[in-house]
């Protein structure tokens, strides 16, 4: 019953929107298959409308970092929305959680709130040209940035997981603005830099990389980009989209000690509604509108649901410190999948960051994009396929990180790892 309900729904829906789905790697097209319909989510499970229940590893991408529903999240927009959905003009609830923002990330001292990860590195990149008078900006190969024209060069995410080259639609004279070297080489970022000399406006990266999968940053990485740039008198952005108030609760730039001059928040910040922020030092962030002349506008932005959502979540995640929980229960998860691997003679490399984590099927360690594409692609396709089929929803490809909640527990991990090993058995037999 349940599958001729999700067929014919998924017929309906590739009729009416590409692909099927909202954002591309929703659609299992890297895997194969078809991809379930949500009904609802609770705590660590996310069910379908068949009534099937799978442990969510995926989270929605990376917000939900209390699970779904968390009651206190849900209570405040329940009573943010009896008061009005959008006011557009300044309302308490937007003060209030950037407030808590500039509490909870080291470097950031003013804050602009958008409604996706996409529009705050967008505008961070804009007001980093506007505030350095340079148009270049240097990306790292795999690193994903939202589908802003500039950073569609040597994209992670969906670009990566559907093997597209740079997109079309992106006009060359802004590509050629952007330069991508790989991920931990401090050697290819100053032969960039002696290259375009005095005409970089910024370096963007996410300080661990979660949109091949998951990769650390080498020891000294992040510290000589701080470095490099303030030599350069370029300004370094750190993209916490996904590792914002996941890796720490002030972020990468807490865990490993490395101030940017600009932040880009986003997931974990809306609490699971559409919220992004930009933020930085004030000297930078007040070139925005209306105290600078650098233009950036929403008519949404700092929306009263989503601020409600966001300070509701940071707020539990401020009073319950559950970082170092999510952190062992991810380790337990990750090494409970490597032991499987290996025990099977599986080629294999997991490593977990805070509450995000990823496991390559190759042998590592993985230190940059050109490394994560060694992993075995179809062998993931065929494993991830029997571990839904087992109830445990991971990533619908190779190059995406995993996610934690708070409301997982080791039994949900105990169970993850039966059907992990059940389903690598499946996968070798096929
Ligand atoms: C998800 C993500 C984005 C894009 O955010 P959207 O809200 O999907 O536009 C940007 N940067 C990083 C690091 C991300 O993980």
């Amino acid at each position: 019953m349940g599958t001729i309900a999700d067929s014919s729904l998924w017929e309906r829906a590739r009729r009416v929107l590409p692909g099927g789905v909202s954002s591309p790697v929703r659609s299992f097209r890297s895997v194969g298959g078809e991809p379930f319909f949500s009904d609802h989510g609770e705590g660590a499970f996310l069910y379908d409308i068949s009534g099937r229940r799978y442990v969510d590893y995926v989270l929605s991408w990376g917000p939900l970092i209390l699970g779904h529903a968390h009651p206190e999240v849900v209570e405040a927009v329940e009573r943010a929305a009896g008061s009005g959905l959008t006011f557009g003009t300044p309302a308490p609830a937007e003060v209030e959680l950037a407030e808590l923002l500039v509490e909870l990330v080291p470097s950031v001292e003013m804050v602009r709130f958008v409604s996706s990860g996409t529009e705050a590195t967008m505008s961070a990149v804009r007001l980093a040209r506007g505030a350095t008078g340079r148009d270049r900006i240097l990306k790292f190969d795999g690193c994903y940035h939202g589908h802003a024209d500039s950073f569609l060069v040597k994209a992670g995410s969906g670009v990566a997981t559907l093997g597209l080259p740079d997109s079309p639609g992106v006009p060359s004279a802004l590509s050629a603005l952007t330069s991508s070297v790989p991920f931990n080489d401090l050697e290819a970022v100053e032969s960039v830099f002696g290259r375009f000399p005095g005409e970089i406006a910024a370096v963007i990266v996410e300080p661990v990389m979660g949109n091949v999968g998951l990769i650390e940053p080498a020891e000294g990485f992040l510290s000589g980009l701080r470095e490099l740039t303030r030599a350069q008198g370029s300004l370094l952005v750190f993209d916490e989209v996904m590792t914002g108030f996941r890796v720490a609760l002030g972020g990468a730039q807490e865990r490993y000690g490395v101030d940017p001059d600009l932040t880009t928040l986003g997931k974990v910040v809306g609490g699971g509604l559409p919220v992004a922020a930009l933020g930085g030092r004030r000297a930078i962030m007040e070139q925005l509108a209306p105290t600078g002349p650098v233009y950036q506008a929403g008519t949404l932005s700092g929306n009263p649901l989503g601020m409600a959502a966001g300070l509701a979540q940071l707020r539990v995640l401020e009073r319950d410190r559950p970082h170092e929980r999510l952190e062992s229960l991810t380790g337990e998860l990750v090494d409970g999948i490597v032991r499987a691997a290996t025990e099977r003679g599986l080629p294999v490399s997991g490593v977990h960051v805070g509450s995000m984590w990823g496991v390559f099927f190759t042998e590592g360690p993985v230190t940059d994009y050109a490394g994560a594409k060694q992993t075995d692609t179809e062998f993931f396709s065929t494993y991830f396929r029997e571990c839904l089929k087992r109830g445990v929803f991971f990533a619908p490809s190779p190059f995406e990180a995993g996610f934690m909640s708070t409301a997982h527990r080791r039994e949900h991990v105990e169970m993850t790892l039966n059907a992990v090993g059940e389903s690598m058995d499946a996968a070798l037999e096929g």
